[in-house]
Parts: C-alpha cells; sequence; structure tokens
C-alpha cells in the first residue's frame, strides 16, 4: 500500500517527540498501521531552522511558510504542532478544505474554536485527531470516545496540568510558599516565563473542555467552565488539609447532574487514601466514573517530547488505518454522532454541589463558634469535621477550620458573608472546594 506522508506544522517539543518516534519505531509503527507513515515536510519558524536541520538530520523538506505544508500535494497528514489560536487555526481550516486529515496538539484551539473545525472536518469527510490535546502521553481519548463506550459517563476529574501539580508537591512536601515554588519550575523548565494559563487553572480548563464535550456527547463550551487557579493557595491551607486526611490537588471535574453539566477547574481536597491524590510532580491522571464500569484511573506523562509524540503518532496510525472506511462509519471525533450532540446546559458555578473547606479567623473569646455554627444551621449547612487551633501567645485570633458536608455553591456564598460580617470574624473566609471521588 502507498505509504502516509505527514506535514508537521512546528517541529518544538512535540513536533521534534513525534518526528522521533515515528523514525525510532518506523518498522512496528507499519507493522500496525498496514502502511508505512513518513514525515516528508516540517514548517519552522525562521530562527529555528538550523535547529530543524539538526533534528531532522536533513531527512526532509523544511519552510519557513506553513501554508506550504498545507498545501502540499505530498502530504496526506497536516499535524499542527505549533500552538497559539492564529495562524494555527486557519492553517487547520485550509488544511480541511484541501480534503486533508489533521492532527493537532492545540487544547486551546479545540476549547475555542473545536465546534467551527469538527463541524468543517464532518461537511469536508476528513478526521481531526486530537489525542496529544489532553493529558499529553495518557490515551483519555480514546478511553472516553471507545474504551468506555458502553458507559453513561457520569463524571471525570483529573489533575491535567503538570506545571500546577508539581507546585502543589513541592508546596506541601517541602513547606515552599507558593511564589518559591513557582520559581523553582520556571528554572526547571516546567513551567513557562508567563505561567498564567498553568496555574491560573486555564489550560486546564482547556482540556477539561475537550473531555466534557466526548463524555456528554455537548459542544464545546469553555466560555462556560469556572476556572480557579492556585496562585491565591497557602501553605497552611495545605497543611490543615492533611492534619484533616486530605491533600490539595488543582482539579478539573465535569459532572453529570439532573439540573445541567458542571464544568469546574479549582483546587480541590480529595482523601488522601485515593490513588489519585498520590498523584505528584509533574504526572497526570484522570479519573473517570462510569456507570457499569465504575471508577477508573488513567497514570502518565501529561507533557513531554516523546510522551506526548507517542499520542501524535498513534492518531496518526488511528487515520492511516481508517482513511479508507466511508466517514460515516468512522469513530465520531466527538464520541457521539454529529446529529446526536445535545444542548445541555452548563451550570454557573453557584449552582454546582460540593463539599468546602472554610478557614477562618476568629478572636478568641466564648460563643464565637456558636456564631457561625448557628449561620451554617440556617443555611442548612451540616459541619463534617470542626478544628481550633490553640490560641499562640500574643496573638488575639485564632484559625478555626471547618469541613462542610454537599452543599449547593449559592448557599456557601451566602454563609460565607454572613460570617465575614460577624464581629468576632476577621478578614475574608477561604473556601477550598472538597470531593470524595468516590466509585459510589
Ligand atoms: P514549541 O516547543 O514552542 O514548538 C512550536 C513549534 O512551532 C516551533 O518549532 C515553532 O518555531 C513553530 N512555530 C510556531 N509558530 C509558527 C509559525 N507561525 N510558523 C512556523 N512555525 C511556527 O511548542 P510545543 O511545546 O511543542 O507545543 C506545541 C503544541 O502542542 C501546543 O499547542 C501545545 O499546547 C501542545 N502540547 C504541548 C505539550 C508539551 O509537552 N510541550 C504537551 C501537550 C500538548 P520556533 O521554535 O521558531 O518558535
Amino acid at each position: 500500500m502507498k505509504p502516509i506522508r505527514v506535514g508537521l506544522l512546528g517541529l518544538g517539543i512535540v513536533g521534534g517527540g513525534t518526528y522521533a518516534v515515528l523514525e525510532r519505531n518506523r518498522e512496528e509503527i507499519s507493522r500496525r498501521a498496514g502502511r508505512e507513515i513518513f514525515v516528508t515536510m516540517a514548517a519552522v519558524r525562521a530562527v529555528d531552522l538550523e535547529r530543524a536541520r539538526e533534528k531532522t538530520a536533513g531527512r526532509i523538506a523544511l519552510t519557513t511558510d506553513p501554508a506550504q505544508v498545507v498545501n502540499a500535494p505530498d502530504v496526506d497528514i497536516v499535524a499542527e504542532l505549533m500552538g497559539g489560536i492564529h495562524p494555527a487555526k486557519e492553517l487547520v481550516l485550509q488544511a480541511i478544505q484541501q480534503g486533508k486529515h489533521v492532527v493537532t496538539a492545540n487544547k486551546a484551539l479545540l476549547a475555542l474554536h473545536g465546534n467551527e473545525i469538527f463541524q468543517a472536518a464532518h461537511e469536508r469527510g476528513v478526521m481531526v485527531a486530537f489525542e496529544a490535546a489532553v493529558a499529553g502521553g495518557i490515551p483519555i481519548i480514546k478511553m472516553l470516545r471507545e474504551g468506555l463506550t458502553a458507559n453513561r459517563i457520569e463524571w471525570i476529574a483529573g489533575i491535567i496540568n503538570g506545571t500546577s501539580n508539581y507546585i502543589l508537591t513541592s508546596m506541601r512536601d517541602r513547606g515552599v510558599s507558593f511564589e518559591a515554588a513557582l520559581k523553582e519550575a520556571q528554572a526547571l523548565g516546567y513551567a513557562e516565563a508567563d505561567p498564567t494559563f498553568d496555574i491560573e487553572g486555564i489550560d486546564a480548563a482547556h482540556k477539561l473542555t475537550i473531555m466534557a464535550a466526548i463524555a456528554f456527547g455537548i459542544p464545546m463550551q469553555f466560555d462556560r467552565a469556572y476556572t480557579e487557579g492556585i496562585s491565591r493557595l497557602t501553605s497552611k491551607d495545605i497543611r490543615y488539609a492533611e492534619e484533616f486526611g486530605y491533600r490539595i490537588k488543582l482539579l478539573g471535574i465535569t459532572r453529570r447532574t439532573t439540573r445541567g453539566i458542571e464544568l469546574r477547574v479549582h483546587p480541590t481536597l480529595i482523601p488522601q487514601k485515593r490513588l489519585i491524590a498520590n498523584v505528584d510532580g509533574v504526572m497526570n491522571a484522570v479519573l473517570v466514573k462510569g456507570d457499569a464500569v465504575g471508577a477508573t484511573l488513567y497514570y502518565g506523562a501529561g507533557a513531554g517530547a516523546e510522551p506526548t509524540g507517542s499520542s501524535v503518532v498513534a492518531d496518526l496510525v488511528d487515520i492511516t488505518r481508517m482513511a479508507t472506511a466511508d466517514p460515516g462509519n468512522r469513530v465520531p471525533h466527538l464520541a457521539f454522532q454529529p446529529d446526536q450532540m445535545h444542548d445541555d446546559v452548563v451550570l454557573p458555578v453557584a449552582d454546582i454541589e460540593t463539599s468546602y473547606y472554610l478557614r477562618m479567623q476568629a478572636f478568641d473569646r466564648p460563643g464565637v463558634l456558636a456564631d457561625v455554627t448557628r449561620i451554617l444551621a440556617d443555611l442548612d449547612i451540616s459541619i463534617e469535621a470542626m478544628l481550633q487551633r490553640e490560641p499562640v501567645a500574643g496573638e488575639e485570633h485564632v484559625d478555626v477550620i471547618m469541613l462542610t458536608h454537599q452543599t449547593l455553591e449559592r448557599q456557601i456564598d451566602r454563609a460565607i458573608a454572613a460570617i465575614e460580617a460577624l464581629d468576632s470574624i476577621s478578614g475574608q473566609v477561604t473556601r477550598i472546594r472538597l470531593e470524595l471521588l468516590g466509585s459510589a
């Protein structure tokens, strides 16, 4: 059979890893795919040309004009591994219009413009594959779309940003501040010079948006995702959480409820005994609860050249195998047939239901706790556990920490406002959401 020819847009971390994996495992990959797959050309920026030549040992054509790759007659699949929204979006749409299949690792592009891109691909009868866009080397898209296809998926909870997980692990293990842990992550190359997307939960929300679409058969709705990062977390809260038997992780959570879909990224207390609570450093893990299978956990490298390249190559093999199939018989891009997507409402954060960790600074005098517990009781919020620190000599405040049972976020908002208005409470109440992540 004729080989499949791939054009790379970008030969950076992921592009370079993809090229290296394809070269090294060429024989085994073609035995699996049934055809040889090789890269014919790549686009890089001018500054990258020399480095790109070294990476590919001069074996492929290089250009600084990405449109040349998209338009090349000897390119069957365009792999968009350059990142960013523009010109990546225009190039992907152009490739689709040319009747070429597309592989992309670009979660931001899909979360923001996926609906348009998949619609265009459907109309043109080509495939857009994106395993590398979520959790790097973990084949979570394949799992959600195919392995778990028998299930009604109930919820997904994932550690899907290695940078923030590395920072949280350093804060817990060594008691360092958020700022110190971030600096260290940047020095080690785990965090970008501008770390906003990683630490503020935006990158995780991009990935969560994609998983929710596949899990529930809904369009991508990144603009409705609730996003809260880790930059305001303190080592103190991490320590208190440990005292209660919990770890704090930045989780992406999406859940189907009778009222709509929850779609949220935020720091979350999870019981220490859960496997996912022990996923440390830059590693990723995704927990998926299906009604038939129960809870399943997928763990691995969420980034890096070859782990991410592994996912890109898996997509290239999938496309190679499916290229000759009638488009109507292929696995749908978002798991559900395009005319079977639902427009379930994504709930505003005030309507989510979860448990809470609340920390407040109270004046050390009688009756304070009674005031706080009365506010919670009046709002039907029940307390699961409570801790009051011993007063430190010379300080007039003590830390009071409460864990609540499940309640609506809007009830907690009311409770916090009332607690902060008490004379006996100083400053703001710290709120961190808590999930048990049990399999029931
Ligand atoms: P990267 O190392 O910065 O590589 C990007 C490549 O694209 C570079 O070769 C860059 O050239 C080239 N490029 C960018 N804009 C271009 C343009 N306008 N014309 C021609 N070439 C252009 O980025 P990366 O880390 O590989 O990430 C690529 C994509 O994969 C992103 O969407 C990212 O979110 C996603 N992803 C990355 C990882 C990871 O571990 N890094 C994991 C999962 C997904 P220059 O070097 O000259 O700028």
